[in-house]
């Protein structure tokens, strides 16, 4: 650390995000992108005479994208607003809503810590059941805003949209956000919500069902000043938040969502199948509605799992903490890379 950096900064922990690594080519199990590429209408988007269109702004409103995004949730565009991947959402959001505090499952997003530390949030962890499910009556009457990532993340766990309704019910004096990055693959959103309860945020993304991990896109749906005072920290922050090539991308994202429909039924599908070899093999799992599965073996613990896979060329996630250690999270691939996986992990079991 420079002699500059300033002082409240200094005890900071910066995220760790998973690894991209570009020494050879892994079967890449580890940070939930989706096997598939993006829609055809999206690669058509993002075409020669988008580029060429570089050398202007883009549209700090992102009039179309919010208007597309409005009609495929039935809300309003003023219900709607961008951003640079939902994390840059869920940043403006603990600044914007946090200031008497955020409570957060023990075992969630990596990220929630770090937002609440960057903003100078005080944290409330809430530990979460024995078998890794979250008590919704421990987020009553919070007397903090609460953020909950459902389907929760590393777990895969779903809360249903009527325990949700219940936490937002009981916290009207705060700001209860929804992290919906996996809702795709078999949770049940609450966006309906939002028309009923002015202290709902609900916050989604491309990067995972919509095969747009590096475009960076996310956005929230909620309140219609809940709205307006993201976008006010949004434009004193950077009003040009997203590119124009990812507002395209975007905007013909939601043209593709038959083809996104079909492929999230397929990750299900593999999901499933690869969970009942995993079973057959000895593992045992959390119930999983997202694109990833948290298995656990009673021969390997976690970190030998993850370094025995990543040195036969297959990267899953491992988290070095003391209720998940071990435990191994991978993200579903396509059927050919779970075939691979499945093969490995049978060689390693023998
Ligand atoms: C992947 C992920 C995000 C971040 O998504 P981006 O839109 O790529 O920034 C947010 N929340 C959870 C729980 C995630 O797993």
């Amino acid at each position: 650390m420079s002699k500059f950096m300033s002082e409240r900064f200094a005890s900071l922990k910066a995220y760790v995000p998973g690894e991209q690594p570009r020494d050879k080519s892994y079967i890449k199990l580890n940070t939930n992108e989706s096997p598939y590429p993006p829609a055809p209408q999206v690669i058509e988007a993002v075409n020669s005479r988008e580029i060429e269109d570089l050398r202007l702004y883009s549209d700090p409103e992102c009039k179309h994208l919010r208007e597309a995004l409005a009609k495929q949730y039935d809300v309003t565009p003023k219900n709607v607003t961008v951003g640079n991947g939902s994390d840059e959402i869920l940043s403006f959001a603990f600044m914007a809503f946090c200031s008497r505090g955020v409570s957060y499952p023990d075992i969630s997003y990596g990220f929630y810590p770090v937002f609440a530390d960057i903003h100078g949030i005080p944290k409330k962890e809430i530990s979460l059941q024995e078998d890794f499910t979250i008590s919704a009556e421990d987020y009553y009457n919070a007397g903090t805003a609460v953020v909950i990532a459902n389907p929760n993340a590393p777990t895969g766990i779903c809360l249903s949209a009527a325990d949700v309704e219940k936490i937002v019910k009981s916290n009207p004096d705060n700001v209860v956000m929804i992290d919906e990055a996996y809702i795709d693959f078999g949770g049940e959103s609450c966006i309906p919500l939002i028309s009923k309860y002015d202290n709902l945020l609900i916050i989604q993304t491309y990067s995972k069902s919509r095969s747009l991990a590096g475009g960076r896109l996310g956005y929230a749906i909620g309140n219609e000043e809940l709205i307006a005072d993201l976008d006010k920290l949004r434009y004193s922050t950077n009003p040009y938040n997203v590119n124009r090539l990812t507002l395209a991308a975007g905007q013909a994202a939601l043209e593709g969502q038959a083809y996104y429909d079909n492929n999230n039924r397929e990750i299900i599908c593999i999901r499933e199948y690869t969970s009942n070899i995993l079973l057959g093999l000895g593992f045992s799992m959390t119930e999983s509605k997202a694109n990833f599965i948290f298995a656990k073996h009673p021969k390997l613990n976690g970190k030998t799992l993850y370094k025995g896979l990543r040195d036969r060329g297959i990267l899953v996630r491992h988290f070095d903490k003391p209720r998940i250690e071990d435990y191994v999270r991978i993200s579903i691939g396509t059927r050919e890379q779970m075939d691979t996986l499945l093969m490995t992990l049978k060689e390693m079991l023998a």
